[in-house]
């Protein structure tokens, strides 16, 4: 929070001397906007600002390859994203349109229609996690997140929440998908319920020889066995693209933001 502070006061006085610059502009001349010259700090941000806005809609297109640390020059645009309004309305646009679609699709009704989620950053936020790890600029540390897992606090993605209650609701059977480890379950299912998650069917997570497996393998595989089981996967919401392709897909795909990490 207090690199925020610094943040705002940064920019407020950017914006100071740029609308001083404006001002000074527009004293003579039609009214139009001109773009103050020999400006360049004013010039950096705004370049910055673009260029990781840029690379925030290559990650959630998937068009970057694997990636370990976000760019560091965007590391207070992402802390910007994660803890302002702009994530927040990002993920209320997602649960949205899924659970418009999930509204929409007719369910069979013989217990067998689905919803699959994964957990992480998808219904559990570990942004008190991340804010204390400069918002994925350092690179994954396995056991720091641990510790984090085991402390069993990750609170709900409220929009989340709502779509699942939705699904749940209309008649899906829900499947909870996720990475982490079986030796974690205890702590997972207590987190979730503690979180307001509650009655899925099934919360599948990696055995020990599932830990090698990249997670579009291993995602790929649970869902096939779904499919075996006779399940016919209607939605899938995750914030990584492994939570959603390889085989046994569903019919649509939610993805929800995550600009800090990369999970292949
Ligand atoms: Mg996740």
């Amino acid at each position: 929070m207090k690199k925020i502070g610094y943040l705002c006061v940064f920019v407020m006085l950017g914006l100071a001397h740029c609308e001083e610059n404006y001002k000074k502009d527009i004293g003579s001349g039609p009214l139009v906007i001109r773009y103050p010259e020999n400006n360049e700090k004013m010039c950096i941000d705004e370049e910055v600002q673009l260029k990781c806005t840029s690379w925030r809609f290559g990650v959630e297109a998937n068009n970057l390859g694997p990636w370990k640390t976000i760019p560091e020059e965007c590391d207070d645009y992402v802390e910007d994203y994660m803890l302002g309004k702009g994530y927040k309305l990002d993920l209320e646009m997602v649960s949205k349109e899924a659970g418009a679609f999930a509204a929409s699709h007719e369910l069979v009704n013989d217990g067998k229609d689905i919803w699959v989620f994964d957990v992480d950053e998808t219904l559990l936020s570990n942004l008190p996690y991340y804010s204390e790890h400069g918002f994925g600029l350092e690179l994954f540390d396995h056991i720091e997140f641990d510790k984090w897992v085991e402390k069993g606090i990750a609170p709900a993605i409220q929009a989340s929440l709502e779509l699942y209650q939705e699904v749940a609701n209309l008649g899906y059977k829900i499947f909870l998908l996720t990475g982490r480890s079986i030796r974690h379950k205890g702590v997972t299912i207590e987190n979730l319920v503690r979180s307001g998650f509650h009655d899925w069917e099934k919360l599948i997570m990696r055995n020990p020889e599932d830990h090698a497996k990249l997670a579009t393998i291993f995602k790929s595989e649970k869902r096939n066995e779904m499919e075996k089981g006779g399940f016919r996967i209607v939605g899938n919401s995750g914030d990584q693209w492994s939570d959603l392709l390889g085989s046994s897909m569903s019919i649509r795909s939610f993805k929800l933001p995550n600009p800090m990490y990369y999970i292949p």
